[in-house]
């Protein structure tokens, strides 16, 4: 299948007053095109990071790609001079962030802010525009499109703001859409239905998603792939019915154990790994995730593990593996 996002050894970081902290470590991925990759992990693992260096809008806050490609759709993102990103964000890719608020600007009705995109990225104007305006809100699902089309951001219940913002990503006709938590400022009913947006607009349209998320109930939803981050590196990656059947890093295990209902999570009561990810600047030696693991390993403490095949296009970059070949003893039983 095409791919339309392949990331080789992405090193981003930025510079401090100790010298460059490296938030991403060789990090790779890939998405085909119509699928759907979520990168899950806590806040600070570095998913954000991997994101903002895809867009190369990681210089805006002080980064910098420091290694490795991003290659989106055979051309090489990361050497690509700021003006011609532009034409790439909004015209090509197209990024949605978890406050909806500060994505809308409050002096603008909502018709005339989609309007606009059309303007930019379509050359649209003028009662066509509008029209068109319109539909995209009829298309995610905002009643009496015509009445809202009209009204600010405030006079809208975040979630229809959300509706909002994925109607202007949408009006650049994106090849892929970037959806940084999209869903954790809004409450558990809204939350679904913008994740069956998202998927309802992707098979309508054949875009790909790179869906960032904390939350491995959401990846379970909408992923065809998962990469699991922690401490800026990728621990484990598959397809997510080997993540979901087949879950083998320690912290991949500890993630899915927070899912309520979920085999091994404590009943209602939602399990959390103990401990805290490290500071990017403090990292612990060996494997990153050892202060935290009920399996470490004298080896842990001091190389950092290999990434190593588990069979059925499925990786995890843990010690446990070394050497039990593709049928490790110890993986997660997963979901039954
Ligand atoms: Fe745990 Fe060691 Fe695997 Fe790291 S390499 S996850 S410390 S068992
Ligand atoms: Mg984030």
């Amino acid at each position: 299948a095409e791919k339309v996002l392949e990331i080789k050894h992405l090193t981003a970081g930025f510079m401090t007053d100790n010298g460059i902290v490296k938030a991403t470590d060789r990090v790779s991925l890939h998405l085909e095109k119509g699928k759907t990759l979520c990168v899950v992990g806590e806040s600070g693992s570095g998913k954000s990071v991997t994101s903002l260096a895809v867009m190369r809008l990681l210089e805006f806050a002080g980064g910098a790609i420091l290694e490795g490609s991003v290659n989106f759709k055979g051309e090489e993102l990361s050497v690509k001079s700021q003006d011609e990103m532009i034409h790439i964000r909004g015209n090509k890719i197209a990024m949605i962030f978890q406050d909806p608020m500060s994505a809308l600007n409050p002096v603008f009705t909502v018709g005339d802010q989609i309007a606009e995109s059309l303007r930019l990225h379509q050359n649209k104007s003028g009662a066509e525009a509008w029209k068109e305006a319109v539909d995209l809100l009829r298309l995610v699902g905002i009643p009496a499109p015509e009445v809202r089309a009209k009204q600010y951001p405030h006079e809208l219940s975040g979630g229809m703001c959300q509706r909002v913002v994925i109607a202007i990503a949408l009006a650049c006709k994106p090849d892929l859409l970037i959806a940084d938590e999209p869903t954790t400022a809004l409450d558990v009913t809204v939350q679904a239905q913008i994740l069956d947006l998202l998927r309802r607009l992707q098979n309508e349209i054949g875009m790909s998603i790179l869906l960032i998320t904390h939350d491995m109930g959401v990846a379970a939803e909408m992923a065809d792939r998962i990469a699991v981050m922690y401490a800026g590196v990728i621990v484990e990656e598959g397809t997510v019915a080997e993540i979901f059947d087949h879950p083998s890093h320690p912290y991949t295990i500890g993630l899915l154990q927070s899912i309520p209902g979920f085999e091994g999570s404590r009943g209602e009561e939602l399990f959390t790994i103990k401990g805290t990810i490290p500071a990017l600047s403090q990292l612990p030696s060996g494997c990153r995730f050892h202060p935290r693991c009920p399996h470490a390993m004298a080896v842990c403490q001091e190389q950092e593990p290999e990434n190593i095949s588990l069979g059925d296009d499925h990786t995890a970059s843990c010690w446990l593996f070394k050497d039990s070949g593709n049928m490790p003893a110890n993986r997660g039983q997963g979901r039954t």
